[in-house]
C-alpha cells in the first residue's frame, strides 16, 4: 500500500461517490435489469494484467450501477431503509484503513474498549436498565446482523436450559409477525421447525403478540412434555411496525424460566427520543435486547447492537480457549474478549462508525434526524386519512405507514381490494421514480411506506403522494 498512490486514488473514489450522490435522483430507484445481466456480460476470467482505477470506475459506472437498487435515494420508501451519512463513510475509511482484527482485547485494545464505551453510551441513551451494563453483570456487543444476535442468544438460552434439564424437546415462541430471520436462526442452531411456535396475531389487536395466546401455547406444550426455552418479542415488526407488550410477555416467559429476547431492529433507533422510549417499557424483564443502527441511525451496514443481562451465561455456549490465543490479559479475566460474544472469531472495528456518528451528530442531532422522518410519515398518514380512496391499515407507530385501497363498504370483496392494492404498488413502482414494498397481514395486502432515507425532504413525500393518487385514480376508473 503506497501512501501517495492511496491519497490520489482515494480522492478519485470520493469524487466518484460525490457525483453519484449529486445525481442519485436521476437513477431508477429499483434496478430494472434482467437476471443474468452481469453474469452473461462480464468476462469469465479475471484480467491477467493490472487495470488502472479509472477504467475500473468506468466499469462500475457502466456495468455495476445499472444493477444497483438505490437504497440511498430520497425516493426509496421500501423495506426498512439502511441509511448512511458522511460521518459513517469517513469512519468506514478509518476502520478499513486500520483493518484490525480485534477478536480479543490484546488483538486491538482500542477496538474492545471503544466498543464498551459506545455500548454504555447507547445504553444510557436508550435508558436500558443497569442490569444490561458492564458495570453490573451484563454488557453489550456489536454484531453484523440481527440474525447473528438471534443465533448467539438462542445458543446461550439452549445452554442455560440444558444445564437445568437434559432434553431435546426445546420450544421457541414468537408471533407470526416476527422476522423470518428468527426461523432461519433456529434452523441454523438445529431446532426442529416443529418446535417453533409462531402465535397468530390479529388486526383487531394491531398485530401484537397476545399474552393469553402465548400462555395457552406454552401450557399446551408443557402438557405434551415439551420444554419452553426462548421467547422472541419485537418492538417494530417488519410488516407493520407492531410493538409487542414487553412487560406482560416477559412475565409469562419468567413463569417458565425462559430466555426472552427483544428485537427492536428497526424501531430501537427511535427509542433514543424520550417520546418513543415507552415502547421499551418492561425491558428490564428481558434477558437480551438488540437493535440495528444500520437501519435508522446514520450508520451503514453492518451494525447490530446487542445487550445481554448476564454476560457469563451468554458467553458459555460461545466461548473457546485455544492455546494460540492465550495471553496474560485474557487470563487476568479483567478484559472482554469479544470472540466469545459472537459466531466468528475475527471482528471488524465497527465501533468506529457508531462512535464517530454519535460524536459528530450529538444526541440532539440524532434525535432531530429521527423526528424529521416521523414528522414526514405523520404528514403522509394524514394525507391518506383525509382521502376516502385509501385506508390506513394500522395506526402508525414510527415512520412507516401501511395503507391500502379502501374497501367499498361491507360488501366489498377483500380479494378484489388486495388485487387493486397490489396493482397500485406495481404501477407506482413501474414509474422507476420511487420504490415502495408490501406486506400481507391477516390476508390483507398492504403497501408499506418506510420513511427514513437520509436525503429525504418533504418534496419527495409529496411526489409519492401525487403518484399514489394519480395511479389510484387510473385504476379505480378502469
Ligand atoms: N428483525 C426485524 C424486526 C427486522 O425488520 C429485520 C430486517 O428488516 C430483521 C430482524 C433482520 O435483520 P438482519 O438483516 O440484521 O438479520
Amino acid at each position: 500500500l503506497d501512501p501517495d498512490q492511496f491519497r490520489t486514488q482515494a480522492h478519485l473514489v470520493v469524487d466518484f461517490l460525490a457525483d453519484y450522490y449529486s445525481n442519485i435522483e436521476k437513477y431508477t430507484v429499483c434496478s430494472q435489469v434482467e437476471p443474468g445481466f452481469l453474469t452473461e456480460t462480464m468476462p469469465d476470467s479475471p484480467p491477467f494484467q493490472p487495470q488502472p482505477l479509472e477504467s475500473i470506475l468506468q466499469d462500475v459506472q457502466e456495468h455495476i450501477i445499472p444493477g444497483i437498487t438505490h437504497w440511498q435515494s430520497p425516493a426509496f420508501f421500501a423495506y426498512f431503509q439502511s441509511n448512511g451519512s458522511t460521518t459513517n463513510f469517513l469512519a468506514e475509511m478509518l476502520l478499513t484503513g486500520f483493518n484490525t482484527v480485534g477478536f480479543s482485547w490484546l488483538a486491538s485494545p482500542a477496538a474492545t474498549e471503544l466498543k464498551i464505551v459506545v455500548m454504555e453510551w447507547l445504553l444510557k441513551l436508550l435508558q436500558l436498565p443497569k442490569s444490561f451494563s458492564f458495570s453490573s453483570d451484563g454488557g453489550g456487543v456489536i454484531h453484523g446482523s440481527t440474525c447473528e444476535s438471534f443465533i448467539c442468544t438462542l445458543v446461550a438460552a439452549r445452554q442455560k436450559k440444558l444445564n437445568e434439564i437434559e432434553t431435546q424437546n426445546l420450544v421457541v415462541y414468537c408471533s407470526d409477525q416476527t422476522h423470518f430471520s428468527l426461523q432461519k436462526s433456529t434452523q441454523i442452531v438445529g431446532i426442529s421447525p416443529d418446535n417453533v411456535r409462531a402465535i397468530p396475531t390479529t388486526k383487531s389487536m394491531n398485530f401484537q403478540l397476545c399474552p393469553d395466546a402465548l400462555l395457552m401455547a406454552i401450557e399446551d406444550d408443557v402438557r405434551a412434555g415439551l420444554v419452553p426455552f426462548y421467547l422472541c418479542l419485537t418492538v417494530g415488526t417488519t410488516p407493520t411496525t407492531a410493538v409487542d407488550p414487553i412487560g406482560v410477555l416477559c412475565e409469562v416467559a419468567k413463569k417458565f424460566n425462559m430466555w426472552c429476547h427483544v428485537d427492536a431492529t428497526y424501531a430501537g433507533s427511535a427509542c433514543i427520543c424520550p417520546e418513543f422510549r415507552h415502547f421499551l417499557d418492561g425491558i428490564e424483564g428481558a434477558n437480551s435486547f438488540s437493535f440495528n443502527p444500520h437501519k435508522w441511525l446514520l450508520t451503514s451496514l453492518d451494525c447490530c447492537c446487542l445487550w445481554v443481562k448476564d454476560r457469563s451465561e451468554f458467553t458459555k455456549g460461545l466461548a473457546t480457549d485455544p492455546e494460540l490465543l492465550k495471553n496474560k490479559a485474557s487470563e487476568s479475566k479483567q478484559v472482554v474478549d469479544y470472540k466469545d460474544w459472537q459466531i466468528a472469531l475475527s471482528r471488524r472495528f465497527r465501533t468506529m462508525k457508531l462512535w464517530m456518528v454519535m460524536k459528530s451528530y450529538g444526541v440532539s442531532g440524532l434525535r432531530e434526524f429521527i423526528r424529521r422522518h416521523v414528522k414526514m410519515a405523520k404528514y403522509f398518514e394524514t394525507l391518506l386519512l383525509r382521502d376516502k380512496r385509501f385506508e390506513v391499515v394500522v395506526p402508525r407507530n414510527f415512520a412507516t405507514v401501511c395503507f391500502r385501497i379502501a374497501p367499498l363498504g361491507e360488501s366489498s370483496d377483500e380479494e378484489d381490494v388486495n388485487r387493486l392494492t397490489k396493482r397500485l404498488l406495481e404501477s407506482v413502482n413501474g414509474t422507476g421514480k420511487v420504490y415502495v414494498t408490501h406486506a400481507v397481514v391477516e390476508n390483507i395486502y398492504v403497501i408499506r411506506v418506510a420513511i427514513g432515507a437520509t436525503l429525504i425532504e418533504e418534496k419527495h413525500v409529496n411526489m409519492l403522494w401525487d403518484m399514489v393518487q394519480k395511479h389510484a385514480n387510473a385504476l379505480l376508473a378502469s
